[in-house]
């Protein structure tokens, strides 16, 4: 073979992978739509209880709990598909990351799992959507089943720009930096409450409806199925009318420590302290200010 054929040759085999490698992105409206799927498992329906159910390690109804939780995603993968999804992308949230499986995940997703990932949870502006699944609201938050802000042991209190947040307020407003809006939550009634706040649009699953923080009506399991497929499909399908949050800058993230989280707390030097158990981080945008508190 001559030096400029096999040039040609190997041209012509770059350029077929190329294509072939971009039409399995690219929908049939065309236009590639990559969604990042974060989980959790408080917000599941059927789960009330986190020394019962949540503990990777230790709950006896651990099992039943990865169950429901991947049934409940896969519900949302499907629907995000039918939506017009072409790419999806699961990150397993749950503590420490060690829930889901290979083994019976939906097989057109991606699961990003195990520790340690990037402090802003590997998102780029390659994404066109974010999702939460299984997602409960924030310390305090009324009725909120098994609500917490990251930990339940050492946060109490949250405020971006005095407005209070918690994992849902956090992550909208780190998607936002990477012009990626949040499109659909599924939770229970306090974790749809929280989102709407921020996101008024968003569609929202509703699995369960809390009585008290380790009681709820629960949807069955697939009733909340088929609800979270819908829900899904209609977020894609809504897609164009949503626009990624903006958060206003500079930012000031104001955290409140419980008394064993001040105990454990490590400030970096310079970092203002208001009282025994408050501190404030401040950045130019949400990212830089608050990656000086935690990661994402
Ligand atoms: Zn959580």
């Amino acid at each position: 073979m001559s030096g400029r054929f096999s040039n040609l040759f190997s041209n012509v085999i770059a350029l077929t992978l190329m294509l072939g490698s971009t039409t399995a992105a690219i929908g049939q409206s065309g236009q590639s739509k990559k969604v990042f799927i974060i989980t959790d498992m408080e917000g599941v329906d059927g789960i009330f209880n986190s020394e019962l159910q949540c503990n990777p390690l230790q709950s006896p109804r651990f099992e039943e709990s990865r169950k429901l939780l991947t049934g409940e995603i896969n519900a949302a993968v499907d629907g995000l598909l039918e939506g017009g999804a072409t790419e999806v992308v699961v990150w397993d949230g749950h503590d420490g990351s060690k829930t889901l499986s290979t083994l019976d995940i939906h097989p057109k997703a991606r699961l990003l799992m195990g520790t340690p990932v990037s402090s802003t949870l590997e998102l780029n502006s390659s994404y066109n959507a974010v999702v939460f699944i299984g997602q409960h609201a924030m310390a305090g938050a009324e009725k909120g089943v098994l609500s917490h802000s990251y930990s339940s042991d050492a946060v109490q209190n949250i405020w971006v720009n005095n407005k209070p947040v918690g994992e849902i307020g956090a992550r909208v407003m780190l998607a936002g930096t990477f012009g990626i809006p949040v499109v659909m939550l599924s939770g229970d009634a306090a974790a749809c409450k929280e989102i709407h706040q921020l996101v008024p649009q968003a569609e929202c699953a509703e699995v369960k409806q809390g009585v008290s923080r380790t009681a709820a009506f629960s949807l069955s399991h697939p009733a909340a199925c088929s609800l979270i497929r819908e829900k899904a499909r209609r977020a894609m399908e809504r897609l164009a009318e949503f626009k990624p949050y903006r958060t206003s800058r500079p930012v000031e993230v104001k955290v409140q420590l419980t008394p064993k989280g001040t105990a454990s707390l490590d400030p970096a030097p310079g970092v203002e302290q208001l009282d025994e158990r408050t501190w404030v981080f401040r950045g130019k945008d949400i990212i830089e200010a608050w990656l000086k508190y935690s990661s994402f």
